[in-house]
Parts: C-alpha cells; structure tokens; sequence
C-alpha cells in the first residue's frame, strides 16, 4: 500500500478532524502518501479528492465536524456506483480508504472492498449505536454538550415548578437519553429501546413527585421517541402542571470535541494506518473492555448490542 485516501460519511462528530488528522500524519510518518476525499462516498463519485500534506490538519484538532465535509450518498449503495468508486480509486492510485463514520458507511466499506480497494472503519458517531464497539468518536462531547444544555433548562424549570421533556439527539439509539439521564439527575428517561408508550405512568410518577415536594419534574426524552411537544401538551392537561418540551437538535452535534475523543480520535487515526502498514484490511476499529481491537468488517457489522440493563436500573433508584 503506497496510498492511502480518507473520507467521513454519514453524520458529522465531534473529534472526526482529530481522526483526519492522525491517519494524515500517522501516513506520512510511514512514507505513504495520504488522499483527502471530501463529502464521503459522495465527493469520492465526483472525484473530489486532493493530496493532503502535514500543514493540510494544522489548526483543526480543535475544531468540531469535519474539514472533509461529509453526506449521504444513495448512488453509492448500487453495485454500479461501488464499481466506478473502485475504478476512481484505480485511476488515482489510491490502495486503502479509511471510512470515518457509523454501521452505514462500514456497508460502503465493505461494498468498495469487494471491488479491491482495501479499506479501515473508524467509528464516527454521536450516537454510540455501532455494535462492534463501547466508544464512538463524538459521544463524548455530545453528551457533555446535552448536560449543560440540561443543566440550564433545569433552573428555570425548578424556579417555574416546571415540569421539563427535553428531547435529545441518538437518533434510533438510547445512549445520549441514558447518559444525560443519570447525569442530569432526570426524573423519567425516554429509551427506544424501553419506552412502551405508557404516559399515565410518567403522569402519575409526576403527581407522586409533586406531593413529595420535587420542585421540578425532567423527563430526558430520546429523539427515537420524539412527539416531545404532543407529550408535553398532554402532560399539562392531565396534571394541571405547566409542562414545556425542549428540543436539544444539532447544537449536540456540534462544538470544540472533548479531550476524551480527541485522544480516542487520534488514537483511532493511527492505529488505522498501522493497520494498513501491517497489511491488516478490511478492519473495523473498536474499543472494548479497556482496548482498541480491531475486528475483520463482516464480523463488525453481524455484531448488535444493546443499551446496558444495569445502567438503566440504577438510572431508576438514583431518580426516586
Ligand atoms: P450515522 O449513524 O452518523 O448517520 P452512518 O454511517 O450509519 O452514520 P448512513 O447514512 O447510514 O450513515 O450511511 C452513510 C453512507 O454510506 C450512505 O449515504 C451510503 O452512501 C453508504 N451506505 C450506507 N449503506 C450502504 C450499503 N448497504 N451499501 C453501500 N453503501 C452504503
């Protein structure tokens, strides 16, 4: 392998420049030359790559999203879009890509290595819902950036008596709910993967904490669930308690990465290339149990996992 091309595709994260920017000089470093391709699959179709050089990541650790820009690109999951990305890849000498993105642009991944351009996926995502791995670049920073926000809405909400649904980012996943959930102290936590549609329920828990004297009432709702707005105006009517509903959205996307993923970023930028100087391809990235592993991409993608049950108990009793 002499050259090597990066792209990030799907959402953009948090720490994904950090990543960028290790696979770039971690290239470097072992005589590689290194192909920036901007707007993911996307910009790989329209040819839109150039040479990155040592100065190119300069001034961007710091920076959120991502200075490859990134997109979704429904071409690319056609076998003849797949095919004139590898032909690209052909015709500027590009070897490996390393995909920065979640389990959707790991299919593109997989798809560009059956047409022989060998690849490595990092998991890039605020969501935490790629199943292979404990850790995603971005998490960290978006769930930081929803507490404070939560934090905030939290003291107009005791100082109105206020009940509050905020809604978070995690798209089908409960992650961000979750963590926010037990970190913001919240009084019910909305989870896809738990939520049963009961609202009596989180009305009478409402009402019990009223009497008990709670001056607020958080309810962490996660975007999966949504209707934060529809629940909030049945809430209010059912209790007689003024209920408002806040709706995080893209700010949680957004902002200067956590040290935390910017460490994991880069981290998992080098090691992606150390990978691919190995001749190890068409790896997936991860951190488990304390480690960054890497495992082969079909067995990535087979993987599933779900929201931690002891997790979600203790987020119950810690609420009473
Ligand atoms: P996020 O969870 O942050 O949205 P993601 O990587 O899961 O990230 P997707 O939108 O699912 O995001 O996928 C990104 C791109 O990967 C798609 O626009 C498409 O170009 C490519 N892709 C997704 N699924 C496939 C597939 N089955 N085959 C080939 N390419 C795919």
């Amino acid at each position: 392998i002499k050259t090597i091309g990066v792209l990030t595709s799907g959402g953009d994260a948090p720490g994904m420049n950090a990543a960028i920017r290790a696979v770039v000089r971690t290239g470097i470093y072992n005589n590689l030359r290194v192909m920036g391709i901007k707007r993911g699959y996307a910009g790989l179709l329209q040819k839109e790559i150039m040479e990155m050089d040592v100065t190119s990541v300069g001034e961007t650790i710091q920076r959120g999203g991502t200075i490859l820009q990134t997109a979704r690109c429904p071409e690319f999951v056609t076998l003849e879009g797949q095919k004139q990305a590898a032909e690209i890849c052909h015709e500027m000498g590009i070897d490996a890509v390393v995909v920065i993105g979640g389990d959707g642009s790991y299919k593109g991944a997989r798809a560009l290595s059956h047409q022989g351009i060998a690849v490595v996926g990092i998991p890039g995502t605020i969501d935490l819902d790629i199943a292979c791995t404990e850790y995603t670049i971005g998490f960290d920073t978006a769930v930081n950036t929803a507490m404070e926000a939560i934090d905030k809405v939290r003291d107009t909400s005791s100082s109105h008596e206020r009940c509050s649904i905020i809604e978070v980012m995690g798209r089908n996943a409960g992650y961000i709910a979750l963590w926010c959930g037990i970190a913001n102290g919240a009084e019910d936590i909305l989870l896809p993967e738990k939520f049963d549609g009961d609202e009596q329920r989180i009305i009478d828990n409402i009402i019990a904490n009223r009497k008990k004297g709670k001056q607020h009432h958080i309810i962490i709702n996660a975007e999966g669930i949504g209707d934060s707005n529809g629940m909030a105006k049945r809430i209010e009517a059912a209790t007689g308690i003024e209920t408002r509903a806040t709706i995080l959205g893209y700010m949680q996307r957004g902002g200067s990465p956590t040290c935390k993923d910017r460490v994991f970023a880069s981290t998992m930028g080098a090691l992606a290339v150390d990978l691919l100087v190995q001749g190890k391809i068409n790896r997936i990235i991860a951190y488990k149990d304390g480690e960054y592993i890497n495992l082969d991409i079909d067995e990535a993608l087979e993987m599933q996992k779900n929201i931690s049950e002891y997790q979600y108990k203790i987020s119950r009793i810690l609420a009473k």
